[in-house]
């Protein structure tokens, strides 16, 4: 089934403590589209860029096969530009810059082709062009939205319309906390089910993820990596392997989407191997799926009967 992805096209800073980037392609519907583009589901995206955005990073979508027909380029138009800086700790980042650029006046439009796409992926973007993004699909069979500090503390009010329209919601930790005002994950994840998704998904950085559902809840560990060099991306490879998986299999069951968390957990491990979106290139299907295998043994143990 086909998936459709919106959100950020960017020009990253990064500074990490093992090296620094300067005007990176990157943003979430680029890290979205790449890590689902290796579940052999077509990909398509919306977005917007200025005329400086370097051909390399389209041509690494063109590449995965991802469809650029939504794609807006802004002629004179300066591309969306983000600096993030990670502490030692590198599960803490500060943002130094963001500049909306195109994006301030940027009015997407989906292509009569992509209105029918069954699996929709809202990247992290202003929750008001998610909204006109889904006003324009015809009944999506699930809608997958992720979003940030800087959207719950600008846009709380226009966020919540959106996630009154959102299945599944993904957000780290803070965000959680932000976002609910409530400390405790499982309690913040039940608050976010009543704003609307009836699927919450909690990031938490290297300590794994959590999944919450009507009827489950699920913790699935992070993959144990000795070399993390830049952890940009990271939450964007997570949604895009989770929402890719789903929209392979077209299975909503519980059981799946417990493996769609390891498939997105999967995909977030290759991304902070490298800086900026150089680990999402050159993977395969089957390297993706030697290390959704090693997942299973990070956490399996059996039970031995005491006499
Ligand atoms: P992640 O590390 O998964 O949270 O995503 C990092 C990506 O999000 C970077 O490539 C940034 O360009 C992009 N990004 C950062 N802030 C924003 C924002 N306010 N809106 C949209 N995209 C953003």
């Amino acid at each position: 089934m086909s998936l459709l992805v919106v959100g950020s096209l960017a020009l990253d800073d990064i500074e990490t403590p093992f090296g620094r980037a300067t005007a990176a392609p990157g943003g979430s519907a680029v890290y979205v589209s790449l890590a689902a583009s290796y579940f052999d589901t077509p990909v398509r995206i919306v977005g917007v860029i200025g005329e400086d955005f370097p051909r390399e990073g389209l041509a690494e979508l063109e590449e995965r096969q991802v469809d650029l027909e939504g794609l807006q380029v802004v002629q004179g138009g300066r591309t969306f530009r983000w600096h993030g800086r990670y502490h030692y700790d590198l599960n803490v980042r500060d943002t130094i810059k963001t500049e909306l650029n195109v994006f301030e006046s940027f009015d997407p439009v989906i292509p009569p082709t992509y209105r029918k796409t069954p699996y929709v992926c809202l990247g992290n973007i202003d929750p008001v062009l998610q909204l006109k993004v889904l006003d324009q699909i015809e009944k999506p069979r699930l809608v997958l939205g992720d979003t940030m500090n800087f959207w719950i503390e600008r846009k709380r009010d226009e966020l919540l319309e959106t996630l009154k329209r959102m299945d599944v919601l993904v957000v780290n930790e803070s965000e959680a906390r932000l976002l609910t005002k409530e400390p405790n994950l499982i309690k913040a994840a039940k608050i976010m089910m009543g704003f609307g998704p009836s699927i919450v998904i909690v990031k938490k950085g290297e300590h794994g993820a959590l999944l919450v559902t009507e009827s489950t809840i699920f913790s699935a560990p992070a993959y144990p990596l000795e070399n993390i060099h830049d952890p940009t991306g990271a939450g964007d490879s997570f949604a895009g392997g989770f929402i890719g998986w789903l929209a392979r299999t077209d299975d909503l069951s519980d059981e799946n989407l417990k493996r769609a968390v390891i498939y997105g957990s999967t995909m977030a491990s290759f991304c902070v191997e490298e800086f900026g979106i150089a680990g999402l290139q050159d993977l395969s299907y089957l390297k993706v799926q030697d290390r959704f295998r090693e997942f299973r043994e990070l956490s399996r143990f059996d039970e031995v009967e005491i006499a």
